[in-house]
This record gives structure tokens, C-alpha cells and sequence, in this order.
């Protein structure tokens, strides 16, 4: 994108700007260290402004019928699949993820518009006799004006996850995109301006303020009472911060947080599906998504086998820029560099043998780091107990069903967890017992826009895709006649 692009400024009230005085923070290419472009950069009253063109809109949008906001959301699905090799490419530029799964990002980030599309029609409503007479009427309203935070990870996925459903729920917003990755999102943004404004619908309703300083600014667009939804995807720490803030305001959360998911391999598991798993599971982005199987827990009987395999599967991966074919891409900067060594050292220290990798791969440009397994890692080390966030995978044997079932559910998340086991009776216990929002049963993929995405215990609060993420943007109001 050029750094001339409107798309590198703020999108308030239907319009790109660039309000006098503002700063540019640059996006890096992780691959290369080129700066791909030099965005805007919001200040606080640039999220209040947001703000108010989302207030100024909310009553106009929540009186467009829901086959209207179905019908934009159908077109805009429309053009982003149609314009799949561009946003796939900015993907790329500013995630790192190769092209291929920019690619997929775009087909399962679309997902979420026609889906949402689809779920407009259908709000939930209810007239029944009361019981002591009368007549009881229950609607659903659009929550109101909603702040959405969102990841670098996913720049597309997560921001339709969240949007589509808002929008079609009737609710106007402030999107404010992770700093890494502000282009994906306004691209995406543009599009649906644009059919907005074909429309004529309000162009308010969609907004997003890329900002440096990200708490300033959600400090102020939260402090401020015209808002009344947050839905934030990040990191447990950040979510946590802003839950405190939330709570002044009493406002609706969404939180999407962490994960530390475990992936359980039983003694009758098929091997060969399970590392193929393990490699969707583990390694898509390099290892940097919330499903990411973050501590592969392996029965003795197949120990050293599954390891073996998935040894050989990890040293068969090619690292590099994910334009020239390869297969794992870099991390999204230094610091996650330096993470993977530091897990990689800590693994050393414990005891456990790096299998392959454990290393940078190449000199010169780009935060690389090699797809690693570390064996023999003790069921009680340090690096278990958080989420790794790259391409190292730590393997520890267990015994009995009882011991795998306790160490994975030995964790502060609850986000998604993975077994593998051909046995009917084993499957029915780990599904019923495993304790995830999300559990991927002889799959290393759930991730699915009809379905519903979201964690336990600190991994978040609420569902996002399927049914209940329309739910997340919707107030139910009871008449009583
Ligand atoms: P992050 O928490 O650092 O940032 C997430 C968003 O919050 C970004 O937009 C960032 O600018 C903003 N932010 C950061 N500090 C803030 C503050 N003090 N106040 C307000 N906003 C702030 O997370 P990240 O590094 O962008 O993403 C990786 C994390 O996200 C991982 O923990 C991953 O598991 C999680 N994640 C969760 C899901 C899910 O669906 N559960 C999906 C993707 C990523």
C-alpha cells in the first residue's frame, strides 16, 4: 500500500483523514524489515471523535432493516473473496503468515461477513400468553455504540469476527487494530465504505482510529459513557486491564484471550493423523495463534514414536518469506525472537533434548525462528504454565488416561484443547471432561465462522461466530401487556 493511501489514515464519520498535527507510526514486513507503509496515528480524542460519529449514527442504523444490513454485509463478502490475492498479500506484508494462508485468512475471515449475513435475518424475538395473563413480548435491540480491539495475529478474521456480527446486529462502532497490522483493517474497511455509501446508508457506522498508544486511547473512548460494548481479542494481561476499565461503565465485554491448549495423544491414536494435526495445529502463522497447541502431551506406549514423527515433519518445513513458497514465515518481531530462545534455553536447562531447531535459521533480514520439538520436557516445567507463541513445540510422556487428562487440564486456560484416540469410550470421557471451550477431536483445526469460538476460565469471556456472536451485540428487552 502506498504511504500516500488514504487507507493509511483514520476513518471517521465516512471519511480517511489525517487531522492536523498527528504523528505516523511505520508497519514493518517481519520477512524483509521493510516498512510497508507509515499510518496515522490516532490520539485519544481522535477514538472520542470515533466516538461520536458512531453515536451520531447508532439511531439511523439500528432503523435499517435487518435485510438491508444483510444485503451490505452479502456484497461486502462478495468483494472481499473476489479481492482475495490483494488482501492476502497485505496480509503477508504486514503478519508474515506465507500466502497461501493469507489466503485461507481471507476465505475464513469472509466467512464471518456472509455468515453474519446470514444471521441478521434471524434475530431472536419472542410473543407467548404469560402464564398469569397478559402478554409477555421479548425483543432484541442492538447493544449500542461498541469499541473493537483486535490482534495482530489475524489482521482480517479477527476484525469481520467482530464487525460483521456488530453491524448486523444494528450496533455502530470504533475499531482500533492491533499497531503491527492497521492496513489489513482498513482495506477491509474501505470496502464496506464503500457499499455503504452506495447504499445510502449512514457512513458513520464502521470506524477505525490505528493508534500507538493503544491504553490512552482506550482509556478514553471507554471512559466515556455514550459506549456501551467492548469486544477485545488479545492477550489475557490486556484483556484483564481492560475488564477493570470496563467494569466503571458496567459495559457488555467480549474477551477473546489466551490459550495454552494441550494436545493429548492417547496410545490407539492414528499417528499419522496426529502429526498432520500437530503441523495445523502447532504451526499455522509460525506458531502465533490463540488455538495454537501449546504442550503436546504424549502416552508412553507411542512416546517416542509421535515424537519421532513430528521431528521429522518439523525438520521438513522450509522457513522464509511466505511470498517465495514457504511454509513457516517469521515471527511478527525481535522480541518474539527472543522469546523462542528463551523457551528453547529453559527446555535446555530442564533437562529436555531439542529433537530439531532450536535456532534462529539464517542470518540477515527478518525474525525468523526454526519449527523446534523439544522431548523428554518434565510435566511440571515453567515454559508449560504460558502461552509459547512461535514455532516450539514441547513434548511430555504420560502414562495413565487419568495423568494426561489431569496435566491438561492443569492450566490457568481454557481456550481449546486436542486429543487423538480411536477409541469411542476415551473420546466420550475426554470431551465431556477436558476443560476448553473449544476441543478439536482427532482434528488440529476448529476454527469455524458458524461455530461458537471462545474460551473458559481466563481464556475469556463469551462466544464469537455461530449463533451466540450475533447474541454478544444484542440487548434483550421484555414488554409486559
Ligand atoms: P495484545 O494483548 O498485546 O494486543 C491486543 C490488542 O490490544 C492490540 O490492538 C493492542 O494494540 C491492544 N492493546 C495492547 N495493550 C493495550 C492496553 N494497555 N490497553 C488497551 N489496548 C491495548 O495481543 P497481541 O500481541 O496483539 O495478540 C496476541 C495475543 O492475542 C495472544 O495472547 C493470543 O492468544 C491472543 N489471541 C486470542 C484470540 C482468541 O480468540 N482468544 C485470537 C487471537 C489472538
Amino acid at each position: 500500500m502506498d504511504t500516500d493511501s488514504p487507507l493509511t489514515g483514520l476513518l471517521i464519520d465516512g471519511a480517511w483523514t489525517r487531522p492536523a498535527g498527528r504523528g505516523t507510526f511505520a508497519v514493518e514486513d517481519p520477512a524483509t524489515l521493510e516498512v510497508v507503509a507509515e499510518v496515522c496515528d490516532a490520539r485519544p480524542e481522535d477514538g472520542v471523535a470515533a466516538l461520536d460519529a458512531a453515536v451520531a449514527s447508532a439511531q439511523r442504523w439500528r432503523e435499517t432493516t435487518p435485510r438491508d444490513r444483510a444485503d451490505l454485509l452479502r456484497a461486502v463478502y462478495d468483494e472481499v473473496v473476489g479481492r482475495t490475492d490483494e488482501f492476502a498479500a497485505l496480509i503477508t506484508a504486514e503478519c508474515g503468515k506465507p500466502l497461501d494462508e493469507a489466503r485461507g485468512e481471507v476465505a475464513y475471515g469472509a466467512d464471518f461477513v456472509r455468515w453474519f449475513a446470514e444471521e441478521a435475518v434471524r434475530l431472536p424475538g419472542l410473543a407467548r400468553p404469560a402464564p398469569a395473563g397478559g402478554t409477555q413480548l421479548v425483543h432484541s435491540r442492538p447493544v449500542g455504540p461498541a469499541l473493537l480491539v483486535t490482534p495482530w495475529n489475524f489482521p482480517l478474521a479477527m476484525a469481520t469476527r467482530k464487525i460483521a456480527p456488530a453491524l448486523a446486529a444494528g450496533c455502530t462502532v470504533v475499531v482500533k487494530p492491533a499497531s503491527p497490522t492497521p492496513l489489513t483493517t482498513a482495506l477491509f474497511a474501505d470496502v464496506v465504505l464503500r457499499h455503504l455509501t452506495e447504499r445510502g446508508l449512514p457512513t458513520g457506522v464502521l470506524n477505525v482510529v490505528p493508534t500507538s498508544s493503544a491504553s490512552d486511547l482506550s482509556a478514553a473512548v471507554m471512559g466515556d459513557r455514550r459506549l456501551r460494548k467492548l469486544s477485545f481479542t488479545g492477550s489475557t494481561a490486556v484483556g484483564q486491564q481492560l475488564l477493570r476499565t470496563a467494569a466503571d461503565g458496567v459495559l457488555r465485554t467480549s474477551m477473546e484471550l489466551g490459550g495454552n491448549a494441550p494436545f493429548l495423544v492417547l496410545d490407539d491414536a492414528d499417528l499419522d493423523a496426529a502429526v498432520s494435526g500437530a503441523l495445523v495445529a502447532k504451526m499455522r502463522n509460525a506458531g502465533q495463534t490463540c488455538v495454537a497447541a501449546n504442550r503436546f502431551y504424549v502416552q508412553a506406549g507411542v512416546a517416542d514414536e509421535f515424537t519421532d514423527r513430528l521431528t521429522a515433519a518439523f525438520a521438513a518445513l522450509e522457513v522464509g518469506d511466505g511470498r517465495h513458497g514457504a511454509q513457516v514465515g517469521p515471527l511478527i518481531d525481535a522480541r518474539a525472537v527472543d522469546h523462542m530462545h528463551e523457551v528453547v534455553a529453559a527446555g535446555r536447562a530442564g533437562g529436555a533434548r531439542v529433537m530439531t531447531g532450536g535456532d534462529a535459521p539464517r542470518d540477515g533480514a527478518g525474525h525468523f525462528f526454526s519449527p523446534t520439538v523439544l522431548a523428554g520436557v518434565a510435566p511440571d516445567a515453567d515454559l508449560l504454565g504460558t502461552e509459547i507463541f512461535g514455532p516450539v513445540a514441547p513434548v511430555v510422556t504420560f502414562g495413565s488416561d487419568d495423568e494426561g487428562l489431569a496435566l491438561a487440564n492443569a492450566t490457568d486456560e481454557g481456550l481449546v484443547a486436542y486429543a487423538w484416540t480411536r477409541d469411542l469410550d476415551r473420546a466420550t470421557r475426554l470431551t465431556q471432561q477436558l476443560d476448553a471451550g473449544m476441543i478439536g477431536l482427532n482434528r488440529g483445526l476448529v476454527s469455524d465462522a458458524t461455530a461458537p469460538f471462545g474460551g473458559t476460565k481466563m481464556s475469556g469471556l463469551g462466544r464469537e461466530g455461530g449463533h451466540a456472536g450475533l447474541a454478544e451485540y444484542l440487548e434483550t428487552v421484555y414488554v409486559a401487556c
